[in-house]
């Protein structure tokens, strides 16, 4: 049984496309408040995990608990609904829409909807909280890209959620503004969300993430403390593409 303080636990979790096991009987667990790293080479199912835990594909085998809820057999919006966001490896902004606007669409999961002024003076908040508070009447689409992934996790946060998934949010950014990444995501873990993030910068995991899960060809290798994970034989071995 789960410890009571369990948020997520993943457990057998498997997903095939056709004759290819994606996932294959993945189990982990996350803590309140913690902030883990999924790791692995590409195509090692990092991003197809957090599909079964975001519910954007069902899983064909395992159970996923939330607050020791199952909700393996929920669609993705239930999912929302119950506290888990997620941010995409390629940002899904709206692109014609006003920073504000977009981040109010991302309202529409949450558990207690808000309205009109306060809806917006709530968006403001979230907006100021990524630093893009100068942006709120800007189309998304004329943001650069690092403030396209700061409006994502803004529309993320915008639901409230008690985990927030991260794929790769990390990715592309100037050496600058991954030091402002990595404070803000600080920012939020202090705040008191918990975070699973697939990420490959490897300064970024060692800065942020005291677990890490390292998956290969689906399965799980290895899980622990970061610096020990990251120093697994067996770890090495698979980013070297052994
Ligand atoms: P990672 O995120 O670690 O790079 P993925 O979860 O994206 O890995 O992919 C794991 C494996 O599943 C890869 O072999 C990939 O080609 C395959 N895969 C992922 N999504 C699909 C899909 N929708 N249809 C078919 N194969 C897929």
């Amino acid at each position: 049984a789960a410890h009571t303080c369990t948020l997520l636990s993943v457990r057998s979790a498997t997903r095939r496309f056709g004759g290819l096991v994606a996932v294959n009987q993945l189990s982990f667990d996350l803590y309140p408040g913690e902030v883990v790293g999924l790791l692995g080479p590409n195509g090692s199912g990092k991003t197809t995990a957090m599909n079964l835990i975001s519910g954007a594909l069902p899983a064909h085998g395992g159970q996923i608990l939330f607050n020791g809820q199952p909700i393996h057999a929920l669609k993705s919006h239930q999912i929302a609904r119950l506290g888990i966001a997620r941010t995409f490896q390629l940002v899904r902004v709206l692109g014609p829409l006003s920073c504000q606007d977009n981040v109010i669409a991302g309202m529409a999961f949450k558990p207690r909807p808000l309205f009109g002024k306060a809806a917006a003076a709530h968006a403001q908040e979230l907006l100021q909280r990524v630093g893009l508070e100068r942006h709120a009447a800007l189309p998304a689409g004329e943001l650069t890209y690092i403030d396209q992934k700061r409006l994502e996790l803004a529309r993320a946060l915008a639901l409230e959620p008690r985990l927030l998934l991260l794929d790769e949010w990390l990715a592309g950014l100037n050496p600058t503004e991954l030091q402002q990444g990595i404070a803000l995501i600080r920012q939020l873990q202090g705040s008191g969300l918990t975070i699973l993030m697939v990420e490959h910068v490897m300064d970024a995991v060692h800065a942020l993430c005291s677990r890490c899960v390292v998956m290969h060809a689906g399965t799980r290798i290895a899980e622990g403390a970061t610096a020990q994970v990251l120093r697994d034989p067996e770890v090495v071995r698979a980013y070297l593409g052994g």
